[in-house]
């Protein structure tokens, strides 16, 4: 039997992604002895004490990470200065304090500062999810086969990264390491902006008149049907997102834009080998994503 990574691990926030870990760490036995999780409202804290996935559920954060070895924020971007502010008089000396926020520069501008010396900060944003959010929205395979992506700041212990490696590849994950300013471009142009566009598409469908709207969720083809899915996420996370990642959204949507508008050009000119080639080439994104196991 593997011995548990931990003794004890503080989960910061409930809902998909804190639940997933609680699960995984409470099912497999190799991450924690014991599983401590804060949540904000009554009705998440009630809940979780109902699912039975946490060893111990705390109000409040600053109880919860006390005696961690690992303390994970699980609460959206936005959160994290306040979150932050409440937990760093009481984290341990030695422990790895992680995050899986799906923005890297704006953690490390958030948490970093306030980190008290011997703390190891190191990053991660595991590359999984769901369009559901909540307590009950989350499972033990959620990060098994995707990637989990770790942005260690230079000069941090190594063997608390590798720790922290260790772990989400316990979770089922593939990880890998990038800098934070990587990790926010890749995640603008993977992520972010089709979640932007889809948002959008919505929003123009609901904008049309009362006849062609009924139409639209009539005979909503797969293809807006995959649009709703990826618009029904969390508001408070995407909003925070948005705010959190804002030059590199910016800059992957300006370049989105232009080569939305170089399409549109070559349907109105009836540009046939552009729009084949640019079909051609979506085409072969999806395949190599399918050998990759990614899709
Ligand atoms: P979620 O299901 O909505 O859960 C969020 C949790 O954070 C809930 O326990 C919520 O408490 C708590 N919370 C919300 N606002 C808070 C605040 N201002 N202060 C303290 N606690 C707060 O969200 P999630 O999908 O697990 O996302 C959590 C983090 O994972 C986010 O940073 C997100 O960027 C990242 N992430 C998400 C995905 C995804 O696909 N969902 C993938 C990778 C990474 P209440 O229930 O009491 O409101």
């Amino acid at each position: 039997m593997t011995e548990p990574l931990f003794g004890r691990i503080a989960l910061i926030g409930a809902g998909l992604i804190g639940g997933s870990i609680a699960r995984r760490a409470r099912e497999s036995g190799t991450l924690a002895r014991e599983v401590v999780v804060s949540a904000r409202s009554p009705e998440t804290l009630r809940r979780v004490r109902e699912l039975g996935f946490a060893d111990r559920v705390e109000e409040d954060p600053a109880e919860a990470v006390k005696g961690a070895g690992l303390v994970i924020l699980c609460v959206p971007v936005g959160a994290f200065a306040g979150v932050m502010a409440r937990i760093a008089p009481h984290l341990e000396p030695g422990a790895i304090l992680s995050d899986v926020g799906s923005t890297k520069g704006s953690v490390v501008r958030d948490l970093q500062p306030l980190c008290p010396p011997g703390v190891h900060l190191v990053p991660a944003h595991p590359m999984a999810g769901t369009e559901y959010s909540g307590p009950d929205a989350g499972f033990a395979t959620l990060f098994e086969g995707r990637y989990c992506i770790v942005t260690p700041l230079p000069g941090t212990d190594p063997a608390a990264v590798e720790t922290l490696r260790e772990f989400w590849r316990r979770c089922g994950s593939m990880v890998e390491s990038m800098d934070p300013v990587t990790h926010d471009k890749v995640v603008a142009i993977v992520s972010h902006l089709p979640h932007l566009i889809a948002f959008t598409i919505c929003g123009t469908a609901d904008d049309l008149g009362e006849e062609t709207r009924e139409g639209v969720l009539k005979f909503a083809a797969s293809g807006f049907r995959d649009f709703t899915r990826i618009a029904a996420s969390d508001v408070a996370m995407w909003r925070d997102v948005f705010l959190n990642n804002r030059e590199a959204v910016l800059e992957m949507l300006a370049r989105f834009t232009e080569d939305a508008q170089a399409f549109g050009r070559a349907i109105r000119r009836g540009e046939e080998e552009f729009i084949v080639d640019r079909i051609r080439r979506g085409r072969k994104i999806r395949r190599s994503l399918i050998e990759r196991k990614q899709a």
